[in-house]
């Protein structure tokens, strides 16, 4: 299995964090007419009419979310998938065989009323080739005078076919117990972060930016309440702050705040102090000085941030300074520094004046809505099919990549998983990053792109 994270969002290190992120896939493959659409809505159980399994008709979507007794899945209905290969066998043939590049567990559905087709056939040399766990449904035996039907596809030679019906759902569940049982071992969920308090916020900016000037600002400095420990001057202090009508967690306030700045060696918040705060916040506000040139230092506290996929917000400060002449270089500095992070929300603000500082908490809310934001694996994949009709991924070596579909492997941030044939050019996934943002927003939040090809 490979990963590979865009360049333009965020940094690769966390690949094996994203393979395990990325919930189970199963592919429905199976000749035109078996039933894959029905036992697909019987699956996501939506209540739909069944689109016509006619050859060459795509559907207009391909991948959905499932799950069975609270295991998750993306469910994949190969019927969906296009291929220019002309005849019936070779079609299905192919389609199974970009099932066992993309799915976990591949359900392979024959008609057995029908009995045993030379398509079918296909379909089983493929999956017989592969490595991928394979759970054989014997569809339409829709009472018990059929159930004998379903013995002779013992016969393919994949294992045990599982009698059911998608249009009646009779057998479905013992299917389905078989499909979860095939699932890879997923490694245990993480402990949850802090859930449900306040949300946190990191303050960050090189030295002298103004944001200590900002927190005293904010909270007025004499209703600060200090959650200090006792011992050490280099423990974090949070502090809660009540803006816009909720509570946010401030973190380590104690690197900001000037009174607990004198007792600790100047250095010591730069990097690594905003790294930890950075850590344990779920939105940074970068605070930058505008009565001053951006500085490499500004560009490099912006870039940590996007590193460590929180999102963003920028505060320009000292504003009161601005006259006509720096406010035009500005422009410029911010077009030429700061376009990578285009996306993220920009204030500007004087944290002496108090101008524009209620402007923050809306940024910030826009940034936390955008890196919370989840989209449906159906509705993903059906702008991606219309994406990807319009603009086909550029041939590479002399073979078109195709994209197969795509889930949406977390959220916090936003990360997405296509699941391709081949490899897609920088090129290509920042285009796909570009029309993601125009057409969902994740204003202020970065945004992830990685690939899956599986030889
Ligand atoms: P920090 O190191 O980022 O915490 O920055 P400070 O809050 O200590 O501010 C550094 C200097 O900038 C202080 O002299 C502040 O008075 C000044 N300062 C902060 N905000 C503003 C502002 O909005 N306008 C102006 N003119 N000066 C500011």
């Amino acid at each position: 299995t490979e990963n590979i994270n865009a360049a333009s969002g965020m940094p690769a290190e966390d690949d094996a964090a994203a393979e395990a992120a990325v919930k189970p896939v199963v592919a429905v493959v199976g000749r035109p007419n078996v039933g894959k659409s029905s036992l697909v809505n019987r699956i996501i159980g939506r209540r739909e009419a069944v689109v016509e399994d006619v050859p060459g008709v795509t559907r207009d979507r391909v991948a959905y979310d499932a799950s069975w007794q609270s295991c998750e899945f993306t469910l994949v209905d190969t019927g969906g998938w296009e291929t220019s290969v002309s005849g019936l066998a070779a079609m299905v043939a192919r389609q199974a065989e970009y099932a066992a590049q993309t799915a976990d567990v591949i359900l392979f559905v024959v008609d057995a009323t029908v009995g045993i087709t030379d398509a079918d056939e296909a379909v089983t040399r493929v999956l017989r080739a592969t490595k991928r766990p394979v759970v054989l449904a014997a569809n339409k035996v829709d009472g018990e005078l059929q159930e004998a039907d379903a013995l002779v596809l013992w016969n393919l030679g994949v294992g045990e076919p599982f009698p059911i019906s998608a249009l009646h759902g009779r057998g479905t569940g013992d299917l389905l117990d078989a499909v979860v049982a095939a699932f890879p071992e997923t490694p245990a969920a993480e402990g949850a972060e802090e859930e449900g308090g306040p949300r946190r916020i990191a303050l960050v900016g090189r030295p002298n930016v103004g944001k200590s000037s900002l927190l005293n600002r904010l909270a007025g400095e004499d209703r600060v309440v200090v959650d200090s420990v006792a011992g050490t001057t280099r423990d974090a202090v949070d502090e809660l702050i009540e803006l816009g009508g909720r509570t946010w967690k401030f973190i380590d306030t104690a690197g900001i705040r000037r009174r607990f700045r004198a007792l600790q060696g100047a250095d010591y918040y730069a990097t690594v102090r905003t790294s930890s705060a950075l850590e344990r916040a779920e939105v940074a506000v970068v605070l930058m000085d505008v009565s001053e040139p951006l500085a490499e230092q500004d560009i490099r506290v912006v870039e940590q941030v996007v590193d460590s996929g929180r999102a963003l917000v920028l505060a320009f400060n000292k504003w009161d300074t601005l006259d006509e002449e720096r406010r035009y270089y500005l422009e410029k500095e911010i077009d030429r520094q700061l376009s990578r992070v285009a996306w993220a929300p920009r204030v500007n603000i004087s944290a002496l004046t108090g101008r524009h500082v209620e402007k923050l908490v809306p940024a910030i809310e826009t940034g936390l809505a955008s890196w919370d934001t989840r989209i449906p694996t159906g509705r993903l994949n059906s702008w991606l099919k219309d994406l990807v009709a319009a603009t086909p991924p550029p041939v590479r070596g002399g073979k078109q990549p195709k994209i197969l579909f795509a889930t949406q492997a977390d959220a916090r941030p936003p990360h997405f998983v296509l699941f391709t044939t081949g490899f897609l050019e920088d090129n290509y996934r920042r285009f796909i990053e570009r029309r993601l943002r125009e057409d969902f927003g994740f204003e202020g939040s970065p945004v992830k792109l990685s690939m899956r090809i599986r030889e």
